[in-house]
């Protein structure tokens, strides 16, 4: 059966088939239910009226006047001709000026009539004016819409050409509940009728109402309480739902040993105490993987928390249950680390492990390849390389995923087809993301949560510098390094660059050639590692600087995840205004590994953006990964944090999760009620919720993401 509201806009008056295909095209709004979602973006409140005399310092929001229209005159020729015409109120006058439309203002217009003019002030000539002003005769406008809040509606050029701006829409969408309203009751709700009481929120049809033409703030407000907690509520419920499925549905391999390989490991190489927070994480995953339920579960910690000491714990757990293990990692170096880290940790402990990336080629791949088949290799370390076709496991159990921004899930999901059951999958996270944001981009997922740091570790002190410090910065690099320290100084990349990144090497270079001035050989040496070095000589480079053979280590961010080099203790970052911040907390993460006083220096320009400045404080004032994640939501929003452009934040059009996070936390918590107590929503009274998961579904293709 058609719904009402899945009509075809062509019905509504004044959307004849013209503007219905522009609607399509410009806004991709064919149904009744689209357009009733074209939200508005804002409202202008026609509820007051300022006094003229009140306006000497303008405001920048346009102001609505009640007065009474004195007089009109033309002046200029021709092209140039407009009308002046005089507006006044008790308190004062202004003008009112057209350059358009001159023959509707002379035909339309009274003198000494009573007017409502709204529109933006400006001020010349220590003259108040009023270009293009909204007129309406007072009487029109006070039936119309006394005290009510007017929608702005977003709009495109196309549609402005065809009349459909704003005011248009406005119109269309008044035509709209015009249309509708008789046949109300046929509104399908989607939420219970349960929940609606429990909230006390208006049903759906007064709340599009309210929301398009509120009366008051107050029904505003509730209308827009309703919709936020429904967008939220049906991504919860829609993630919620296939954790659920998967937890029933999809099995995954048990394993119920802790043996031989684990065991020897905490007795003889565990140089140190887990923290509490690592323990916690490990017993949650191994309840998870002796479930025999397949495990996908995030991991999120800060840089340093010892992140890599628990996964390689867990693949330990896969190897004595007879399984194989993977690490894949973003870039080649932090494969070959994690490669070393992991040869380190398994000293002795008789397993194999070795490396896979898109350098390793030849007879060399050849062999790896065969023997990972046969099952002699234990652990694969590497880089995307792993996920491709020709890499066949013998029995894959666990695989880690570090770093997990740069991957995309549908290369998660690559995974799964390598064993006859899928692994399990725990994901770690380089940089820990605001809750909110864990909650809806990976609210599918489990989540253990590192919230501890390693004991001894000293906060790194960051500073924000500005180039006529550089010589007392040099100088305190100089000083951790007569000290037995290194330092890192990092350069950006420049990505927009017409040489295809060119450029930031010059940049590199440049600041590589100042540097070796103020440090110079041999007293001084120095690693270079950028993004266009051959692999081999990148290695090199890195190896000399973790081998400690030389003392400051210039690079651009590739190094900006995972690599590990405890005796450096300063992070010297140029041109800092130019890193996000998760970029640069990350680069930060790269001292204050060894347990000494370390130090982050943010060097930039004295001209600094307002976003700049706020990075720059965000960082000097905190060292917490997870307070810096929640600045940066606040600064730039969720669409633009990493990671999270692929999920299911495009469903969300008033929900701002920067400021929502309440209402996202009662969302999650009602939905995960309704999923336990009706896992596949087959009780009567939550039909609504399962059509309108449909429609969310075939709307967003959701299949093919998640
Ligand atoms: P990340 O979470 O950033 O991946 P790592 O796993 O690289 O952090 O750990 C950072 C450093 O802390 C490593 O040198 C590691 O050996 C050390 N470390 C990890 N856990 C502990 C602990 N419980 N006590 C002391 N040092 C630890
Ligand atoms: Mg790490």
């Amino acid at each position: 059966m058609a719904s009402l509201l899945n009509s075809s806009i062509e019905y509504i008056k004044g959307v004849g088939t013209a503007r219905a295909d522009l609607l399509k095209t410009e806004l991709g709004i064919f149904s009744f239910i689209q357009l009733l979602q074209h939200y508005p973006i804002r409202y202008v409140d026609k509820t007051k009226f300022h006094r003229i005399a009140d306006l000497q310092t303008p405001p920048d929001q346009a102001v609505q006047l009640r007065g009474i229209l004195r007089r009109i005159d033309s002046h200029g020729e021709g092209r140039k001709r407009r009308l002046v015409g005089v507006f006044r109120d008790e308190t004062g006058l202004l003008e009112l000026v057209w350059f358009k439309g001159l023959h509707w203002v002379q035909k339309n217009l009274e003198l000494g009539k009573e007017y409502i003019v709204f529109g933006k002030i400006s001020a010349f000539n220590n003259r108040l004016s009023i270009v293009h002003p909204e007129i309406e005769p007072l009487n029109a406008q006070k039936k119309e819409r006394a005290s009510s809040l007017e929608p702005v509606y977003s709009s495109t050029d196309k549609l402005r050409g065809r009349r459909l701006d704003s005011k248009g829409l406005m119109r269309i969408q008044q035509n709209l509940f015009r249309k509708i309203h008789p046949q109300r009751s046929q509104i399908r709700e989607t939420l219970p009728a349960y929940l609606l009481e429990k909230y006390h929120f208006p049903e759906r049809y007064p709340a599009f109402l309210f929301i398009h033409f509120p009366r008051n703030q107050k029904q505003l407000q509730i209308a827009r309480n309703r919709f936020k907690f429904e967008e939220l509520f049906f991504m919860q419920l829609r993630l919620l739902r296939s954790k659920k499925k998967r937890q029933l549905g999809i099995q995954g391999f048990r394993f119920p040993e802790i043996g031989a390989y684990f065991n020897q490991f905490y007795k003889n190489n565990l140089a140190f105490e887990l923290t509490g927070a690592q323990k916690r994480v490990l017993k949650e995953i191994r309840a998870n993987m002796g479930t025999g339920q397949q495990m996908n579960r995030l991991l999120q910690g800060d840089v340093g928390s010892g992140k890599t000491i628990v996964a390689f714990m867990c693949m330990l757990m896969a190897l004595d249950n007879s399984f194989q293990a993977a690490l894949m990692a973003p870039t080649e170096i932090l494969a070959q680390q994690h490669l070393e880290s992991l040869g380190e940790m398994a000293e002795g402990l008789d397993l194999r492990i070795e490396l896979l990336t898109g350098s390793v080629k030849g007879k060399k791949r050849e062999a790896i390849l065969e023997e990972l088949k046969e099952g002699h290799i234990h652990i694969l370390v590497g880089t995307h390389a792993l996920i491709e076709d020709t890499v066949q496991f013998k029995r894959l159990g666990l695989v880690v995923i570090d770093e997990q921004h740069r991957f995309g899930v549908a290369q998660r999901a690559r995974l799964w087809t390598k064993s006859e059951l899928p692994p399990h999958v725990l994901v770690m996270t380089a940089t820990p993301i605001p809750r909110t944001l864990a909650m809806t981009v990976y609210g599918d997922l489990d989540v253990s949560v590192i919230d501890e740091m390693p004991p001894g570790r000293l906060p790194v002190t960051t500073l924000h510098r500005y180039e006529t410090h550089r010589l007392r910065v040099f100088g305190l690099i100089r000083e951790q390094i007569e000290k037995g320290h290194q330092a890192y100084i990092v350069y950006p990349l420049i990505e927009e660059s017409e040489y295809e990144g060119l450029e930031d090497v010059n940049n590199l270079f440049e600041g590589f050639e100042a540097i070796s001035r103020d440090f110079p050989a041999p007293t001084y040496q120095i690693s270079i590692v950028h993004g266009r070095q051959k692999p081999e000589d990148k290695d090199f480079e890195m190896q000399r600087f973790v081998k400690g053979e030389t003392q400051i280590m210039v690079a651009t961010t590739v190094i900006e995840v995972g690599v590990n080099v405890p005796n450096a203790t300063v992070m010297l970052i140029e041109n800092a205004e130019r890193f996000g911040l998760a970029q640069l907390h990350q680069l930060r993460g790269r001292v204050g590994r060894g347990g000494g006083e370390s130090y982050c220096i943010l060097m930039t320009g004295y001209k600094l953006s307002k976003g700049g400045k706020q990075r720059m404080q965000a960082m000097t004032s905190s060292t917490d990964g997870f307070k810096i994640s929640e600045f940066d939501l606040q600064l730039r929003g969720p669409g633009n944090i990493e990671g999270t452009q692929q999920s299911g934040l495009l469903a969300l059009k008033l929900t701002d999760l920067a400021q929502d996070g309440a209402i996202l936390r009662e969302a999650r918590k009602v939905a995960q009620e309704i999923i336990d107590d009706d896992p596949k929503l087959e009780k009567p009274i939550h039909d609504c919720l399962r059509e309108e998961l449909q429609r969310q579904h075939k709307k967003y293709g959701w299949g093919r993401i998640s």
